[in-house]
């Protein structure tokens, strides 16, 4: 089955053309040649991207089975932190605010500070069956998951954290509140991306409608009518200016597609 999906609305940096992507109900390997697409929440879409997919409601869901938290790969991560909530379990309060489906949290083993997503993943679950954590390379915003993720096993330990939720909140009140796909690039070793685009003048620089945040320089802003390639161009420049002024490579944490 095909939805069409109006990008320029639906991805959270509000920039994509209106495309026809595949709906995936079931697992199988025929929808390996497909570009997955969660919540958008970390897309950079370009006006002819390759054929999408997503994975329907069938994937959200989340169980309690023994030790092990079962969670869909469609799974709002909003809804995982309600969920802990209310049964005590401990370990993804960070997910709070952290937008996206818990697919696209593993493979891009997302997190908040020292928290990430690997600390609590047991298993995926893929069209060639279960693959431990321990096989898939989970590093700082990476991982080596090239394959449809359409469940996830975690740890189910009680405890649930409030104080921690709420301080991890804390951190994103001062987040810029346009359009963005979070941070733009990854930080390199011991410095910050934010810190290197400030240091090349680039904060707060437009193109169009698109702009590196006067409030945090790595969060890559649309104004309004922000553009695919205003979007590259700024990415362009970051990249070129820090590497003459630092020699530093810095390298996208937002997908191009
Ligand atoms: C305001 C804002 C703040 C953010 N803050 C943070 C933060 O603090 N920390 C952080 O880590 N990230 C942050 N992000 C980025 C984003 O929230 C995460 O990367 C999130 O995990 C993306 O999930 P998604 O479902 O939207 O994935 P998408 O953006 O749709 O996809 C991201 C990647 O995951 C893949 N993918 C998606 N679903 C699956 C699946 N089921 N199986 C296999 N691959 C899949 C996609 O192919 C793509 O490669 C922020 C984004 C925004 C907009």
């Amino acid at each position: 089955m095909k939805k069409l999906v109006d990008f320029s609305r639906f991805s959270s940096i509000r920039i994509g053309p209106k495309v026809e992507v595949e709906l995936i109900d079931t697992v199988d390997s025929a929808f390996e040649s497909y570009f997955l697409v969660g919540g958008a929440n970390n897309l950079l879409i370009s006006p002819s991207p390759p054929p999408l997919a997503t994975l329907s409601k069938a994937f959200d869901y989340i169980r309690i089975e023994g030790d092990t938290l079962l969670i869909g790969g469609a799974t709002p991560t909003g809804k995982v932190v309600s969920f802990c909530k209310r049964h005590d379990i401990a370990g993804f309060e960070f997910l709070a605010k952290l937008p996206g489906t818990i697919g696209g949290a593993v493979k891009m083993n997302a997190g908040v500070k020292e928290y990430e997503i690997k600390d609590r993943l047991l298993w995926i679950r893929t069209h060639e069956g279960v693959i431990p954590a321990s096989k898939l390379n989970l590093q700082y915003r990476r991982s080596d998951i090239d394959t449809i993720v359409y469940e996830a096993g975690f740890v189910c330990e009680r405890g649930y954290n409030e104080e921690l939720r709420q301080k991890l909140l804390q951190l994103r009140s001062n987040q810029p509140k346009e359009p963005s796909a979070g941070s733009c690039f990854k930080n390199p070793p011991n410095d910050y991306a934010g810190r290197l685009i400030e240091a090349v003048g680039l904060k707060g620089e437009r193109v169009g409608d698109m702009a590196f945040s006067p409030i945090h320089a790595n969060f890559l802003v649309n104004l309004g009518k922000g553009r695919f390639d205003e979007a590259i161009r700024l990415i362009e420049m970051a990249k070129s200016r820090v590497y003459e002024r630092f020699g530093v490579v810095l390298q996208e944490e937002i997908i191009i597609v």
